[in-house]
């Protein structure tokens, strides 16, 4: 035959990613460490290279790197599941808790991917918008629980990318209301410190996800992890795929996780340039700053996604990008860098808004940019 039957239509609107490798001198788009990983573990990696046993299939379980998570949160490995990066097990779980028939719940403007995959996995999708200050609606998520058919609720804490965190007292108020299965995921639980492991034990409906792409150097790799009731690990290692966290992954991962105090250091740089940022931001006219948590700033400014084009064009910066997403009009998003990154960013910064006051004072008019490129990544 010469034709193609149709793949299934409920796909038919979904955007393919494929992120544009744009070449910048500054890159502050992905939420990514700003340094590779420190040279001492690189050079502990390097010696036992040759040891490594790259002809074998990988751990199914990663049980190394499992164990450590496990005894670091005072857990058994039972309640720790290892992913390709925190991205497989936000599938995983709607492979598992949602899929067509079911229902799950987040609070957008938030992460794209538990959209994403509510779409993929055919899983209906409720919405409960945010406030003006990106604060969660309690009291709508609460009553739309109440109505018991909702099967998996999504909450990023702190969220991307608003950077924002959910007060505790309402995220114990939503374990209590509901059987459905509560991911709160903690991808930036090192630069927050906020976490909500220890009501664990009171509540076998919640699950916590961590990665190892943020604060760990890792994003290259592919690691996240997930803490929560054995059951509910066991039920979402009969849709993973056994092999998806390959050995060298495992093996990388368990060495940083192991020697993981040598990160304190650049925990703090990043959480004192995120306040640099907010600072050297909130200082220029015209700009709004979001309180953030996390390892990155979002900011709103009018012609954002001009500004975001000169600051490509401009000085080589990039930044995220969200004038297109409703709730986030004219935002974009920062990811701490180096103290130099910081600092260029914020120079271009101050350089393309005043290019913008002395233009508007001869009656220029700010042409938005129609590139999409700046909305893609993390
Ligand atoms: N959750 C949130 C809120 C994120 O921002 C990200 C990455 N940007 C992830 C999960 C997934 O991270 P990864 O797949 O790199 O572990």
């Amino acid at each position: 035959m010469d034709s193609l039957r149709l793949p299934r239509p409920e796909l038919e609107d979904l955007v393919p990613y494929e992120a544009k490798d744009v070449k910048v001198d500054v890159s502050l788009a992905a939420n990514e460490h700003p340094s590779n990983l420190p040279g001492e573990i690189v050079e502990k990696l390097a010696k036992r290279l040759n040891e490594f046993e790259f002809n074998r299939y990988p751990d199914p379980t990663a049980g190394k790197l499992r164990g450590l998570i496990a005894e670091a949160n005072g857990l058994e490995p039972e309640n720790v599941l290892v992913g390709n990066g925190g991205d497989e097990l936000i599938f995983d779980i709607l492979l598992s808790w949602g899929g067509p028939g079911r229902a799950v719940l987040d609070a957008p403007p938030t992460f794209a991917m538990y959209a994403i995959d509510a779409q993929v996995t055919g899983t209906k999708l409720v919405r409960i918008p945010r406030g003006p200050r990106f604060e969660v609606d309690g009291e709508a998520v609460l009553s739309r629980l109440a109505e018991g058919d909702i099967d998996v609720v999504m909450l990023a804490n702190p969220n991307n990318p608003t950077g924002n965190l959910i007060p505790e007292t309402l995220l114990i108020d939503i374990l209590n209301a509901t059987d459905a299965l509560v991911l709160i995921d903690e991808a930036y639980f090192e630069f927050s410190r906020h976490t909500m492991r220890p009501h664990m034990s009171r509540h076998p409906n919640l699950a916590i996800l961590r990665t190892f792409s943020k604060a760990f150097s890792l994003a290259g790799l592919r690691v996240g992890y997930l803490l929560a009731h054995e059951d509910v690990v066991r039920e979402l290692t009969k849709v993973r795929q056994p092999y998806s966290v390959d050995s060298f992954a495992q093996w990388v991962a368990a060495t940083v996780f192991h020697e993981r105090v040598v990160f304190h250091e650049s925990i703090g740089d990043i959480m004192r340039g995120r306040d640099r940022l907010s600072h050297g931001l909130s200082a220029m006219e015209g700009v709004e700053v979001f309180p953030s948590e996390a390892n990155f700033v979002l900011f709103r400014v009018e012609h954002a996604s001009a500004l975001w084009r000169d600051l490509l064009h401009g000085h080589s910066v990039l930044v995220r990008q969200f004038s297109r997403t409703p709730g986030l009009e004219d935002c974009l998003r920062v990811t701490v860098g180096s103290e130099e990154e910081n600092e260029r960013f914020l120079a271009a910064m101050r350089d393309v808004l005043s290019r913008r006051r002395a233009s508007a004072i001869l009656g220029g008019s700010v042409q938005e940019s129609k590139e999409t490129v700046g909305e893609l990544g993390y």
